[in-house]
């Protein structure tokens, strides 16, 4: 497939790009990932990098690369606990352009009266997708001693984001007259010790009211295999839509100080070796990512692919065309209007993508050469 032959899909509501879409009986939410998601097409989503600026226009740009290659744009909550542009703030300008956004609540910065809060404010706005996190612990982030909350944790969070939408309360019991009607993620990790209890863990999470999940890294796709295997045997797949998280490398350096240095993350050294002998090891890294989505997608109960390209985000429409995942269907494209709120949007000159705008947002994450 190529951008230009593929029939674009418009999930959009004809009023205005910004408008929820038109409810649909038995969905949970009016956004577009769960429609692609129900509807049984293979989904891609993709973690935005969070600038460390006031400037919408970075997000904008930084959202503009996905155009036409994916169903839903990942908005983190100070990962690694290191602080950018919040969560909440990137998907009151991703909504306000019509894109899908998945908005990331951690549990580690604020209690169960503020995130309430922002469940509401960030439906209000738009936002049809949440997925719940513990978040990182604040040793991992650039301010150790910041305090951490951790009121609530992804198992309560996921429940009280379940009851503010199906029961129509606040955890207080005090009613909503209009609750916040959200399709509700977390986050799994197969490859961290203890792997047998991780197919339990999702079932918790399912429980606890988990419609969708993203993985964590997936570089070990034998590994990955068997967590399916016993998620499929405990009927979690049945219950739940499994995007399994994936990225290009960027070099063997980068990938050995991934394995040391962020927790939860696990490189086989054959993944390192393959870097290691490439001449071009960027490329390698993505050609690397490739063969892994080519694997992973046709293992039953696999929903999608969750692209987190991180300082690389500019390939993301190449792998995800390489994969040929999308099978000849191309999500839905933002295209200029003149009710937008930007004026470059509005001329319909959305420039190149400044290098320094897809870098550095973690001081304290990998090296140089990025992820
Ligand atoms: C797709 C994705 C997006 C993420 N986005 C963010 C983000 O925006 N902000 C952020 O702060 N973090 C983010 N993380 C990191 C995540 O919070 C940590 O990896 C966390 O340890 C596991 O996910 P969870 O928050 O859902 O915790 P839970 O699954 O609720 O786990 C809670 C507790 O279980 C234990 N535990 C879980 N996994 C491990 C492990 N690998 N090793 C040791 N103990 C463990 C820990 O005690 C942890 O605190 C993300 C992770 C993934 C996979």
């Amino acid at each position: 497939m190529t951008a230009d032959t593929a029939a674009v899909q418009h999930d959009e509501h004809p009023a205005g790009v910004d408008r929820p879409l038109e409810p649909v009986e038995g969905y949970s939410s009016r956004g577009r990932l769960e429609r692609v998601l129900r509807r049984g097409e293979f989904a891609v989503t993709a973690e935005l990098n969070p600038p460390d600026s006031a400037d919408p226009q970075d997000v904008y740009d930084r959202a503009r690369v996905f155009d036409g290659w994916v169903d839903g744009i990942n908005a983190v909550d100070a990962s690694g606990a290191n602080c950018h542009m919040s969560s909440v703030g990137i998907c009151s300008l991703l909504t306000r352009m019509g894109y899908a956004a998945i908005m990331q609540i951690a549990c580690r910065d604020r209690n169960r009266i503020a995130i309430q809060g922002d469940v509401l404010g960030a439906a209000a706005m738009g936002v049809s997708n949440i997925l719940c996190l513990t978040g990182d612990g604040v040793q991992a982030g650039d301010q150790p001693g910041a305090k951490p909350v951790f009121d609530l944790d992804s198992m309560s969070l996921l429940e009280t984001i379940r009851i503010m939408r199906d029961n129509g309360k606040l955890l207080s019991g005090r009613k909503l007259t209009s609750p916040p009607c959200v399709f509700l993620g977390a986050a799994v990790n197969p490859f961290a010790p203890p792997y047998d209890f991780r197919p339990y863990h999702l079932g918790k999470k399912i429980e606890a009211g988990a419609q969708f999940v993203q993985t964590q890294y997936c570089f070990d796709v034998p590994m990955f295999r068997s967590f399916m295997q016993k998620a499929r045997d405990l009927g979690h797949t049945e219950k739940i839509f499994l995007l399994v998280g994936v990225g290009p490398l960027a070099s063997a350096k980068t990938a050995r100080w991934i394995r040391t240095n962020v927790p939860g993350i696990h490189i086989p050294d054959a993944v390192i070796k393959r870097l290691e002998g490439a001449q071009d090891q960027k490329k390698e890294g993505k050609q690397i990512c490739i063969d892994i989505i080519n694997e992973v997608k046709e293992i039953e109960g696999v929903s999608g692919i969750h692209v987190m390209a991180y300082r690389q985000e500019e390939y993301v429409a190449e792998i995800v065309d390489e994969s040929g995942v999308l099978k000849g269907r191309r999500p839905w494209v933002r295209q200029a209007r003149s009710t937008d709120p930007i004026e470059r949007i509005e001329r319909g000159g959305v420039t190149d993508i400044p290098a320094e705008l897809v870098k550095s947002a973690h001081p304290s994450d990998p090296p140089p050469d990025g992820a």
